[in-house]
């Protein structure tokens, strides 16, 4: 594993050398530990300034069309992933954090894109705009939740499970 790590470095290097531009990018990126991590995922908001590493497997991985996650992203629906929260941290600044209905979302306070979800301020896990990745395509959704306050327009093909609310266990 050493030498696979020391020859992606060394990729990673000449990359550096041969583009300045994508070079800067990857060392703003992977500054830390955690992204030598074969298994660490990574991504951040539309402007770039909120940036957020998280290393450990991600779970409940859910389509959420609450009426909550709704209006704060402005879309019918948001993919969420959960990770444990000491396995996730923001590697740039801190989001702008809002506390509605108990909970708290957090957004980039510059260019809005919501972020975080946890269910309050002590919670063991976090959850994740899954579409905020830099590799979104990576986690393949498991359910539906909160599916009372489906928009009507938005019809269910995918044949995953719905839950009326939340779902009661965990989904890997
Ligand atoms: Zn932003
Ligand atoms: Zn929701």
């Amino acid at each position: 594993m050493k030498a696979v790590r020391r020859g992606s470095l060394a990729f990673t290097l000449r990359n550096i050398s041969v583009n300045a531009a994508i070079g800067l990018e990857l060392v703003r990126r992977c500054s830390s530990i955690a992204c030598m991590n074969s298994n660490a995922i990574a991504g951040g908001c539309l402007c770039g300034s909120i940036r957020y590493e998280a290393t450990g497997k991600p779970y409940n991985i859910t389509h959420c069309h609450c009426l909550d996650c709704r209006r704060s992203s402005g879309a019918p629906f948001v993919k969420w992933a959960s990770f444990s929260r000491s396995d996730f941290r923001f590697s740039t600044r801190q989001p702008r954090k809002l506390r509605w209905a108990g909970r708290l979302r957090s957004f980039c306070p510059d260019c809005g894109t919501p972020l975080t979800f946890l269910a309050g301020p002590d919670a063991d896990e976090i959850d994740v705009t899954a579409c905020s990745f830099d590799q979104p395509t990576a986690l393949t959704p498991t359910d539906h939740t909160w599916v009372e306050d489906r928009l009507p327009w938005i019809r269910l093909a995918d044949d995953l499970p719905t839950y009326r609310q939340r779902r009661q266990t965990h989904a890997a």
